[in-house]
């Protein structure tokens, strides 16, 4: 597959291109043409034009609508792209794609249901003879810069809700998994998605990236990604709004009186899946001291059984990490953690890109398995003897994205949630619990701005008051 450009409602081809390999054979599966900054600027301005039409709500309804179903309808090619893109495994895959189908649908009906309020001037002394409401209007061109590990339905959570939202739209894809956001945009124009309405730039982000930030004529910036990114674009964006996804340590936290059934295999799921390649994953799990042993036991014995490798067959887990690079830091951290004293009690080995599921006891939070995150399969199990101490050590780091409590205490339950500083405390679910009608979105170091089509498109959109005397 080739990935052009997208730009007047053309797709184009850059000033050079790059071969794209997939992420576990390193064969090459398509490649990724590469945006001029001459190419970048005419993206900006079809979008500008593309912003001046504005499309009415249910038109923005059936369009969004029906390009869910195309993507429904296009599963198994994309299952199959992911795979060679991100190193998906087929579980990964079918998640990623059933995911997109549903944002798609959600932001279609957030279309329709866009509206203002009333707003109560009377409530103050002397006005009489005057009325006030609100309504939401499109900010304009939105840009959505988005990471590489979700290549489809994270670039659906910025698209879906800005065009829901009667915004034009320039999507900057991570050049690591490029084609995803080809394949959304074929599906938006293959649904009838009037062409000027959405742009499609691909580069490096150093590259590319900052004239993008610099062009004043983008009224919002919706990323997902790292910290690092996320502080460049707030500090160029200046008083224009953003949505900031960034980087996390999360953690799931187990008391002595959890459903140890029902946590398990969701824990193993948050670790794992997509190869702990999610802002979400658990990469800190704490466990009550009284059920530390049994419960490491039952861990390790699921943990044990999970097969990785190779993406391509059904048997798969756990496939491989995003680049041979990315597992070899994660492998050096867990061996830089082993040397400082922490014990391996699962994997370690890593081959190629493929990094064995890892568990590691007894580090310490100077280490960086526990102070960074790791953003790989690897978990660490963290003892406590209060539950105060479990949440002390889970608000200690920068981050707070998504924090996972299993208890059958509610009490606690309710006592820990609010003590908790993370955008998402999820009770009886693991960190990485998830759906996409949720507001998602971090608090501290992991960012701002909901995610989820019902809260991201106010935030792509501008409140703005009218009032009418008589
Ligand atoms: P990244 O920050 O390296 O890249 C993200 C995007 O930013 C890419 O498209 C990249 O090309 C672009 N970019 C890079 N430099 C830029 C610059 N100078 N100006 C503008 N754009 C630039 O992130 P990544 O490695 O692709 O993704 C992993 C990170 O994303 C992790 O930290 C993870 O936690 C985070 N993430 C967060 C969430 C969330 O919802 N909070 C979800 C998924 C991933």
């Amino acid at each position: 597959m080739k990935g052009r450009l997208l730009i007047g409602g053309k797709w184009v081809d850059g000033v050079s291109s790059e071969t794209l390999k997939d992420k576990y054979r390193g064969e090459p599966y398509g490649e990724m043409a590469v945006a001029s900054p001459e190419q970048v600027t005419q993206a900006v301005d079809g979008a500008v034009r593309g912003a001046a039409s504005v499309l009415p709500p249910y038109k923005r309804y059936r369009v969004l609508l029906e390009a869910s179903r195309v993507i429904a309808s296009r599963a198994p090619q994309l299952v199959d792209l992911l795979r060679d893109e991100a190193g998906f495994t087929r579980a990964d895959g079918d998640n990623e794609v059933a995911r997109c189908v549903q944002t798609l649908e959600l932001s279609a009906e957030e279309a329709k249901r866009l509206h203002g309020e009333i707003a109560p001037l009377q409530a103050g002394d002397g006005v009489a003879n005057r009325m006030g409401f609100t309504m939401r209007f499109p900010r304009g061109v939105v840009c959505a810069i988005t990471p590489f590990n979700s290549p489809l339905n994270v670039v659906a959570h910025k698209v879906g809700p800005a065009l829901a939202g009667g915004n034009a739209v320039v999507v900057k894809p991570s050049d690591i998994t490029p084609l995803g956001a080809v394949a959304l945009c074929e599906a938006l124009l293959d649904a009838g998605l009037p062409p000027e309405l959405l742009t499609l730039v691909h580069g490096d982000g150093n590259a590319i990236g900052p004239q993008l930030l610099a062009d004043q004529r983008i009224a919002f910036y919706a990323f997902t990604g790292s910290t690092r990114v996320g502080r460049l674009i707030q500090q160029a964006a200046g008083l224009r709004k953003t949505q900031l996804e960034l980087g996390s340590i999360a953690g799931s936290i187990v008391c002595h009186d959890a459903d140890v059934d029902r946590a398990i295999p969701r824990i193993l799921n948050a670790a794992f899946r997509k190869a702990g390649q999610v802002c979400t994953s658990t990469q800190l799990l704490y466990v009550d001291r009284r059920i530390a042993a049994e419960f490491t036991e039952k861990v390790l014995a699921a943990a044990k059984a999970m097969t990785y490798g190779d993406p391509s067959d059904p048997a798969t887990i756990i496939g491989p990490m995003i680049s041979e690079h990315h597992a070899r830091r994660a492998q050096a951290w867990v061996e830089e953690a082993v040397a400082g004293g922490a014990r391996l009690l699962l994997g370690g080995q890593r081959e190629g890109s493929v990094m064995a599921p890892t568990v590691l006891a007894g580090i310490r939070r100077d280490m960086r398995v526990a102070c960074e995150e790791i953003f790989g399969p690897v978990v660490s199990i963290v003892e406590f003897d209060r539950l105060q101490d479990a949440i002390d050590q889970a608000n200690s780091t920068p981050f707070g994205l998504s924090v996972g409590l299993f208890t059958s205490n509610l009490h606690a339950a309710f006592q820990a949630a609010q003590a908790l500083r993370f955008g998402g405390v999820h009770i009886n679910e693991a960190s990485s619990a998830r759906v996409d009608a949720m507001p998602f979105g971090g608090v501290k170091d992991s960012g701002f701005g909901w995610e989820g089509p019902g809260y991201a498109i106010r935030e792509m959109t501008e409140e703005r008051l009218i009032t009418i005397s008589h």
